[in-house]
């Protein structure tokens, strides 16, 4: 008998829980005929809620549904990291508890996991029903990602991801702290087969990430899987120096054919405010990066835990 593990990371999903039990068990048939079993880990993020009620209400008829809460909100990428540590089947697969992860789906990625692929992810090709704004800043993000960073991050992809053991190992053998899942997968590489679907609108309740979450969130994930920003800090630097080497040539032989040595304050003011101005970005570039390490090096926990059933 092998064993599949789900990983369903909730935070403030009451109103879900049980749809989404029920909509996965769907799949038992599919694989008890493969000689498969289920498991099911619902990774509670320090929800406000009753979610973890609602699993324990689904513990008490199911043994194989399992409960980790957080002590308070790590984020949904310390609840997969929690999930992996925690799963022990021979395949695991990460779904959102708001049902826009089909589990129906399911059954066909498997089957590209039994034609030899490590790894079947999901990536939606419309953004149906999302703010035409969120989609704009999100296509630019990956677009600019391909731009700097040699991992590849798909356009879409969510993290709907069906993988083995070997896969699972891999990710769970990198510690950082600052996780960007999306990248992480991209970094670990194997042979991934990508299915594709249209955007599935959430079942119940809302989302939990704000438009500014999103926003740093991308730039978490450029500063984890990219150092073109510091390549980019250092170019300005030499391009100002060119820059202000042509007019210290320009000034002394300006002085030296017309002899005008004062005029040129507003000009002076201009060029200091421009060149401070690009100081303290290119600061506040290498200032990102230094936080990331020292969030590093602190070496904390990415999660705590308060209960596990
Ligand atoms: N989630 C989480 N911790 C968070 C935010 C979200 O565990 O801090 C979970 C959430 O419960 C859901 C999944 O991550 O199962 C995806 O979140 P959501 O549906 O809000 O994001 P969207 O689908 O809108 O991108
Ligand atoms: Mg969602």
């Amino acid at each position: 008998m092998k064993l599949l593990s789900a990983i369903v990371p909730c935070y403030n999903e009451e109103e879900n829980v049980a749809d989404f039990y029920a909509e996965f068990m769907k799949t038992e048939d599919f694989f008890q005929k493969k000689d498969i079993e289920l498991e099911l880990w619902f990774i509670n993020d320090g929800s406000k809620d009753h979610t973890a009620d609602e699993v324990k209400k689904l513990n008490d008829k199911d043994k194989r549904v399992h409960l980790l809460s957080f002590s308070r909100n790590f984020g949904k990428e310390a609840a997969i990291y929690a999930g992996l540590e925690k799963a022990n089947g021979d395949y695991v697969v990460f779904l959102d508890a708001d049902l826009q992860d089909p589990p129906s789906l399911l059954p066909e990625m498997f089957t590209y996991i039994e034609e030899g692929y490590d790894s079947v992810a999901t990536r939606r090709v419309t953004r149906k029903g999302e703010p035409m704004i969120r989609s704009f800043f999100a296509r630019m993000f990956y677009r600019i990602m391909k731009k700097i960073s040699k991992t590849e991050i798909v356009d879409g992809a969510r993290d709907y991801r069906l993988m083995t053991r070997q896969v699972v190992d891999a990710i769970l053998s990198l510690p950082e702290y600052n996780r960007f899942t999306k990248g992480i997968f991209g970094w670990v590489g194997f042979e991934t087969k990508w299915l594709e679907y249209d955007n599935i609108e959430r079942k119940k309740g809302e989302t939990k990430w704000s438009f500014w979450k999103l926003f740093v969130y991308s730039l978490e994930g450029i500063t984890s899987f990219s150092t073109a920003p510091l390549a980019f800090a250092a170019f300005m630097g030499v391009a100002f120096c060119l820059g202000a080497f042509a007019l210290i040539i320009f000034t002394i032989v300006r002085k030296a054919l017309f002899g005008d040595p004062t005029s040129g304050w507003p000009s002076l003011v201009c060029i200091i405010s421009l060149i401070s101005g690009v100081q303290l970005f290119c600061l506040g570039i290498v200032g990102q990066y230094l936080a990331k390490t020292y969030m590093e090096v602190k070496r904390r926990p990415i999660y705590l835990v308060k209960e596990e059933i």
